[in-house]
């Protein structure tokens, strides 16, 4: 609760009065917490991959060192997949700091975003970097181009394939693919992994918000990434849905009109 006085001193400047006001400040109180999380959750996430590209870049250069091919290839894949992380971490935390700076997102459209030819290129790379997981894309061969944000709804897809492998520790398959009517197109990913409980369905969406569970304690993320994907698929007119079940894994789902 936060507390605040005034005294009221009348003509003869005596105290008559003080007038206490008490307020609920709960939410501010949490969305500071919230914000003290984050900001050492992205220390760490910033932190982890530099530690990594810097420690194998140093001993790759170590003078003395004579490197077989096999270990070079090694460690430049690792510096070349933790650039990856921190690009990605750097493009949510921008994308992020867009939309509180503008109060929303702002759309460059095209006429001719091919969501299937996104999906396709983001398992492809995801793909390189494990082999954990299956993965299987699932799309009509008529599957429409739509009118739409390319940068944003490729991070949209992003985000969504690197939850779902994520959140599928014992692995499992992928599915991502789309179907479509004379109105709209849905777009989904689904997967085999830990699930979301039904409680915490409503939450997920909210910026910083991390389902508070063993994995999410050793996994990375810093809660903004289905806030940036809920943002991207609402300034497109679109909808955003999760049907999930734990234990059993997750589909998240969008739908985005066609005109
Ligand atoms: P994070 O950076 O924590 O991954 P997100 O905003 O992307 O943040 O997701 C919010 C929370 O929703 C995650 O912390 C996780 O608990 C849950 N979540 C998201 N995607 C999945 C998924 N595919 N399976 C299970 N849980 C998920």
């Amino acid at each position: 609760v936060g507390i605040t006085y005034a005294p009221l001193f009348g003509q003869d400047g005596k105290l008559h009065n003080i007038i206490g006001n008490l307020r609920d400040i709960t939410n501010f109180r949490r969305a500071q917490e919230m914000q003290n999380v984050f900001i050492s959750t992205v220390s760490h996430e910033l932190r982890t991959p530099v530690a990594l590209i810097k420690g194998y870049a140093s001993t790759l250069t170590r003078p003395d060192a004579k490197w077989n091919e096999d270990i070079v290839r090694n460690s430049l894949g690792v510096i070349e997949e933790e650039a990856d992380r921190l690009t990605v971490l750097i493009d949510d935390l921008l994308t992020a700091s867009k939309i509180q700076a503008e109060h929303g997102v702002r759309l460059r459209l095209a006429d001719d975003v091919r969501l299937d030819i996104l999906a396709a290129s983001a398992v492809e790379r995801q793909r390189m970097q494990t082999d954990k997981h299956t993965f299987v894309v699932s799309f009509p061969s008529d599957f429409p181009a739509i009118p739409g944000d390319a940068t944003l709804l490729r991070q949209v897809i992003d985000n969504l394939l690197t939850n779902a492998m994520k959140y599928s520790p014992r692995g499992g398959t992928i599915t991502v693919g789309g179907r479509f009517n004379e109105d709209s197109v849905t777009f989904f990913v689904r997967d085999e992994g830990i699930g979301i409980p039904e409680s915490e369905l409503p939450n997920i969406f909210s910026r910083f918000y991390r389902v508070d569970n063993k994995l999410t304690t050793t996994t990375k993320g810093t809660g903004l990434g289905l806030y940036l994907v809920k943002s991207i698929v609402d300034a497109h007119g679109g909808t955003i849905n999760v049907k999930s079940q734990p234990d059993y894994g997750s589909t998240f789902y969008f739908t985005i009109p066609r005109d």
